[in-house]
């Protein structure tokens, strides 16, 4: 067997997409031009024909989605604390303030219970993840969303490929937003892209994402809102669109996956173990990440030791966000979320990747076994 290291994750890019990067880069025109447009024309069309734009990130995504909202000083906004810090951080930078509800602990995504209760007159929006790509209810979202008046900035960064009653992620809903980072399910490098509700939006989306200029008649521009500088270029454009060629193959790929780790791992796995399994849905998930909650007896760090030791990374998304000091400093306490704590000190990401083989998994489990016995 084998002793290449194994990493939590890793890109695939086809010798196809470099080529077409070399195009661009000889091309001379090397920022957002003709790549863009067409990358946003094929996700358009796979979101239902929804307007779609480009950013040079997921973040930036969510951001611009809460200012076309129009979302800012004095309105609530919830979310999860079990994601990336982005998430939250998103609506600190347009002046609002984040409010937390805690997860459920088998979908390890916002509880709807709790979210419901955290609900106040202040609440304008909600940002719920998709943590590993698994949807929520759905349903659900969208009739506590519509029964309270709330704008959805859907965190999909993870759930690119992901469906819900047979409809692709991104194809329904409000604002969603998608990450094209180096370890998403496929990848610009950096970058990411907003469905929008129309076109209108799209206009907005536009202007928020080169410094507020819109083109006023055949050789005037106007600046009338502040925007920043979140284009995404062709060169990024050019590998997203050999990526997305591959989006069926590499969901299914993943689906594979998945399904020989709980194979390998057995029925009874969490009873010989102690460690929690996600949910085993081969439907909706386009299982961005395959995670583990370990047993409280096995510390996080000298598991992610103990499986280097078998040539296999570890990754852990995520530590829960209320409690880095910048949030601490806006008054949230530990005790606060439990069940995010709990989980948020005990997840971790076991190898899954496109390039990853079933053998690379059964040889994952066997480290697993060894080091949960
Ligand atoms: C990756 C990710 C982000 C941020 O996306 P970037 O493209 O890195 O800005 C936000 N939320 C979640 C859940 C993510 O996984």
């Amino acid at each position: 067997m084998s002793n290449t290291f194994l990493p939590f994750s890793k890109p695939t890019i086809d010798e196809v997409t470099i080529a077409s990067v070399g195009e661009v880069l000889r091309s001379g025109w090397i920022t957002s031009g003709p790549k863009v447009a067409e990358f946003e024309k094929q996700l358009s069309a796979y979101f239902g024909g929804r307007p779609v734009r480009t950013f040079n990130s997921g973040t930036c995504t969510m951001e611009i989605a809460l200012r076309i909202a129009g979302i800012g000083e004095g309105d609530e906004v919830i979310t999860t604390p079990i994601s990336w810090v982005a998430t939250s951080n998103v609506i600190l930078e347009v002046g609002a303030t984040p409010v937390f509800a805690d997860i459920d602990p088998v979908t390890r995504n916002i509880d709807l219970d709790k979210l419901e209760a955290a609900i106040t007159p202040r609440t304008r929006a909600i940002i719920p993840v998709y943590l590993a790509g698994k949807p929520l209810d759905m349903d659900r979202l969208y009739a506590i969303a519509a029964k309270h008046k709330l704008r959805v900035v859907e965190d999909a960064a993870q759930a690119l490929g992901s469906s819900w009653k047979g409809k692709p992620i991104g194809s329904f809903g409000d604002f969603v937003s998608f990450s094209f980072q180096a370890n998403k399910n496929i990848t610009t490098s950096e970058g990411g892209c907003l469905v929008l509700n129309n076109e209108a939006e799209a206009v907005i989306a536009e202007k928020y994402r080169l410094q507020g200029v819109s083109r006023s008649g055949w050789d005037g521009i106007d600046v009338d809102v502040l925007g920043g500088k979140y284009n995404m270029t062709d060169i990024a454009a050019a590998i997203g669109l050999g990526q997305f060629a591959h989006l069926q193959d590499i969901t299914a790929h993943r689906r594979k996956l998945a399904k020989r780790y709980f194979d390998t791992l057995g029925k009874d796995f969490e009873s010989r173990t102690g460690a929690i399994l996600p949910p085993a849905d081969f439907t909706d998930t386009n299982w961005h990440l395959f995670q583990l909650e370990l047993p409280a007896r096995m510390s996080r760090p000298e598991f992610m030791a103990r499986m280097k030791e078998h040539d296999v990374g570890v990754g852990f998304h995520y530590a829960p966000i209320h409690l880095f000091s910048m949030y601490k400093a806006l008054g949230f306490r530990e005790g606060m979320f439990p069940i995010s704590e709990r989980i948020g000190k005990q997840i971790v990401s076991l190898p899954m990747f496109y390039s990853l083989t079933e053998d690379d998994v059964v040889r994952v489990c066997a480290a697993l076994e060894k080091v949960l016995a």
